[in-house]
């Protein structure tokens, strides 16, 4: 497969995903800070780093590029609980925001259930406890209406800082040259696993800060990414400004409505597929580890590019650098992002 026929195939920010809350999320992504570690977190709030927290008035101007979204709007983390913002999050949200859209991905409220409550719509929040009780408890009596999972089963959570591109080299490992269309196998085998990533077919895009400066991305995986790596000074800012819908008058008798950062194609986004999904592990659905393992033999799997990103927020827990697929134990998992259903594999 190409670049082509893989970008024809997947999702961009403004297509529906029929079976999904409301056919598609956008997640607003305010914070990398969590009070959990869970093995490999796809938005690395497992390693250490430096944490930030949206400005209020950057939360504001993302929520006015989605204004006319029909979709879930996420506010999203790490735990977004944790910001010290979060109360002028949901008062913005809430004026800019109708209520069926509002959703947290939550995994802890840390005393902030109640404005939970009179912002979100159970229905579309994600409150993964992630085995903690305290949490749970703090959620069903604080918010009746929503409903916490998680306190029983854990989540498995495959690596994501496993680049494709470190594992599935340009050409096979026999050494087949490039196919007819001039493309080595190996590049041809990473767009169509692509082409069928998980995160891209069923979940979200993301708006975040990079660098300071609101930023969107077609996928929360590449915003991650975007994030973990900002401060090495050659990293390429690839975000797109999330600007709205916007008229423009032509002549006095013509107005033109301009397209929202959202409602581009996936052409517009190749430049974020070509560096972020090749450096991504989700496509390859590798075993990975329970979020909460306890096991000894646990270990934060990545490649070396991402390597210098990966120090554990847990001290002791190793580091393991991964060169083939086969250490991935992939073929276990029919779908990554079935964490719940994926634990008892
Ligand atoms: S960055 Fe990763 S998770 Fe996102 S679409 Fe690309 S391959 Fe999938």
């Amino acid at each position: 497969m190409n670049e082509r026929e893989c970008l024809s195939r997947m999702v961009s920010p403004g297509m529906k995903r029929p079976g999904k809350w409301l056919q598609g999320v956008i997640q607003i992504h305010v914070t990398r800070a969590c009070d959990k570690h869970c093995y490999n977190c796809t938005q690395g709030s497992n390693f250490v780093g430096k944490n930030t927290f949206m400005p209020p008035i950057e939360f504001e101007k993302a929520t006015i590029s989605l204004r006319d979204y029909w979709g879930v709007v996420g506010v999203f983390g790490g735990n977004p609980a944790v910001s010290p913002h979060f109360e002028d999050y949901c008062s913005i949200l809430r004026q800019q925001i109708p209520y069926e859209q509002r959703g947290l991905w939550c995994n802890n409220p840390l005393g902030k259930g109640k404005i939970m409550r009179d912002t979100f719509n159970p229905a579309v929040s994600n409150l993964n406890v992630h085995m903690d009780r305290k949490a749970y408890d703090e959620f069903r009596r604080d918010w009746p209406e929503c409903r916490p999972f998680g306190l029983d089963k854990d989540s498995r959570h495959s690596p994501v800082y496993v680049a494709m591109k470190d594992v599935i080299g340009l050409r096979d490992e026999d050494g087949v040259p490039p196919n007819r269309n001039g493309l080595s196998t190996g590049i041809s085998k990473r767009y169509e696993l692509i082409s069928n990533c998980d995160i891209n077919q069923h979940w979200s895009a993301a708006i975040g800060l990079f660098r300071g400066e609101l930023r969107a991305w077609f996928c929360e995986i590449a915003m991650a990414q975007s994030i973990l790596h900002q401060d090495e000074p050659d990293y390429p800012d690839t975000g797109t400004i999330p600007v709205g819908r916007r008229n423009i008058i032509h002549d006095s008798k013509t107005t033109y409505t301009l397209r929202a950062w959202w409602e581009l194609p996936m052409i517009s986004f190749s430049q974020q597929v070509d560096k972020h999904c090749h450096e991504c592990g989700v496509p390859l659905r590798g075993y990975g580890e329970l979020a909460q393992s306890k096991d000894k033999d646990s270990v934060e799997q990545v490649s070396i590019t991402h390597l210098g990103i990966a120090r554990p927020k847990h001290k002791d827990r190793p580091v393991e650098e991964v060169h083939t697929l086969d250490m991935l134990e992939t073929g276990k998992l029919e779908r990554t992002t079935n964490y719940i259903q994926n634990s008892s594999i």
